[in-house]
C-alpha cells in the first residue's frame, strides 16, 4: 500500500475553489494518497484571520513542505503585499518550473513540449524600487535595482541541468541579455559555462539572448527543449510558451525551493467568471500531476495527464474558453471518469 503523503491545501479566491474542487475530484478517481490539510490564504485569509498569508497556513506548509494552491487574489490598497511573493521567500521557492505542452492538436504548433525554469527570487524582479525627487517633481527619475547572485545563480542552473537530464531532455538553453546588462546577467551566463564542464557529456547547452529567443520562440518553437532564465525574463518568457499552446487556461506552475514545494495554475483567480461553474480547472489539473511526479509517483502523473488528452480530444468534452460547453464539474467529472477507464 502507497504510504499517506501529508499536503496543504489552499482552495485560493475566485474560480480557485471551483477548479480545487475539479482537481480533488479527479485526484480521488486517481487514488492520490494524499492527506490535506486545508488552509487560507489571499481575500480568503483576509476575511478568515485577517491576513492574506495566516500564521496557520505557513504552519501547515513548513509541516508538509507541499502545497496544492488556487489563485491568489491582493487586494490593491490596504497595504498588502502579495501573498504570492510571500511565500517564495517564506520557504525560499528558488526555482520556477513553467511547462508547455501540446495538449489539443490543431493549433498553431503540434508537439510542443517545452520547459520554462525561471529563477524566483532574485533579479530585477525584487522590485528594489525609488524614484529620486528634482525640483518640483516628486517622480523626475525612477530606479529599480536588480541583484543576482552566484549562489542564486548556481543553484536554479544546477536545478535546471540535473531537472533535465532526469528527464532525458535533450538541450538546455541558457537565456540572457549579457551584451546590453554585463554584470546582472552576464554573472548568469558566465556561471552556467562554467558549471558545465559538469554536464557536458549528460545533456547539450546553448545561450540566447532574449530578444532573439522570443522571436525564435514564436517563429520554431521546436527548436527548444528546457530554457532556464533569470527572474523577470523568466516571468515573460513563461507566458509565450503558455500561449504557444493554448494559454493560461492550459499552463501549470511548479515553486520548488529548499524548504517547500508549491504547485499552482499560472493564472489568477479570474474575478470575471468566479462562481459561474465555468473555469477551465486543466492548469490546476496539470500541477497536480507536476506535484504526483515530484512525490514520486511518475505513473499517477502520466494517468492523469493521458486522461485528461482523452477527455478533451476524444471525448470532446471542453470548457467555454477552449470553445466547449462543459462546466468546471462536468469536465472534472469526465476526466474522472477516464481516470477510471484506465
Ligand atoms: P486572470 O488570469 O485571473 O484572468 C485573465 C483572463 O483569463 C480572464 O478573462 C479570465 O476569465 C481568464 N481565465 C483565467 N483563468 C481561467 C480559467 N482557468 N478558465 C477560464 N478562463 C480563465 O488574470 P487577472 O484578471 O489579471 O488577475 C485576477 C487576480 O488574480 C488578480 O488579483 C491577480 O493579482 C491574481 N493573480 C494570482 C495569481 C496566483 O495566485 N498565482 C497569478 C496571477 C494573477
Amino acid at each position: 500500500m502507497t504510504a499517506r503523503i501529508p499536503a496543504t491545501l489552499i482552495p485560493g479566491d475566485g474560480i480557485g475553489p471551483e477548479i480545487v474542487d475539479g482537481t480533488l475530484t479527479v485526484l480521488d478517481a486517481l487514488g492520490a494518497p494524499f492527506d490535506w490539510d486545508r488552509q487560507v490564504a489571499g481575500l480568503a485569509g483576509i476575511q478568515v484571520a485577517g491576513d492574506p498569508l495566516p500564521p496557520a497556513t505557513i504552519e501547515s506548509i513548513r509541516r508538509t513542505r507541499l502545497a496544492l494552491k488556487g489563485p491568489l487574489e491582493t487586494p490593491s490598497g490596504g497595504g498588502y503585499r502579495s501573498s504570492n511573493v510571500r511565500l517564495r521567500e517564506e520557504f525560499k521557492l528558488y526555482a520556477n518550473l513553467r511547462p508547455a505542452s501540446t495538449l489539443i492538436p490543431g493549433g498553431r504548433y503540434d508537439n510542443i513540449d517545452l520547459m520554462v525554469v525561471r529563477e524566483n527570487l532574485e533579479g530585477l524582479y525584487i522590485g528594489h524600487e525609488h524614484y529620486v525627487p528634482i525640483d518640483d517633481d516628486p517622480h523626475a527619475v525612477a530606479m529599480a535595482t536588480g541583484i543576482n547572485t552566484r549562489a542564486g545563480c548556481r543553484r536554479i542552473l544546477e536545478h535546471a541541468f540535473e531537472y533535465a537530464i532526469a528527464q532525458g531532455r535533450k538541450k538546455v538553453t541558457i537565456v540572457h541579455k549579457a551584451n546590453i546588462m554585463k554584470a546582472l546577467t552576464g554573472i548568469f551566463k558566465e556561471t552556467a559555462e562554467q558549471m558545465y564542464e559538469r554536464y557536458r557529456t549528460r545533456i547539450a547547452m546553448d545561450t540566447v539572448i532574449v530578444d532573439a529567443c522570443a522571436m525564435k520562440l514564436v517563429l520554431d518553437p521546436h527548436q527548444f527543449d528546457v530554457l532556464v532564465t533569470t527572474n523577470l525574463f523568466g516571468d515573460i518568457l513563461s507566458d509565450l510558451v503558455a500561449g504557444l499552446v493554448g494559454g493560461l487556461g492550459m499552463a501549470p506552475g511548479a515553486n520548488i525551493g529548499a524548504d517547500a514545494a508549491i504547485f499552482e495554475a499560472v493564472h489568477g483567480s479570474a474575478p470575471d467568471i468566479a462562481g459561474q461553474g465555468r473555469a477551465n480547472p486543466v492548469a490546476l489539473m496539470l500541477a497536480a500531476a507536476m506535484m504526483l511526479e515530484h512525490v514520486r509517483l511518475a505513473p499517477l502523473a502520466s494517468r492523469l495527464r493521458s486522461a485528461i488528452g482523452t477527455t478533451l480530444n476524444v471525448d470532446n468534452v471542453r470548457t467555454a474558453d477552449l470553445g466547449g460547453s462543459a462546466s468546471t464539474e462536468a469536465f472534472s467529472r469526465a476526466v474522472a471518469a477516464r481516470v477510471r477507464r484506465g
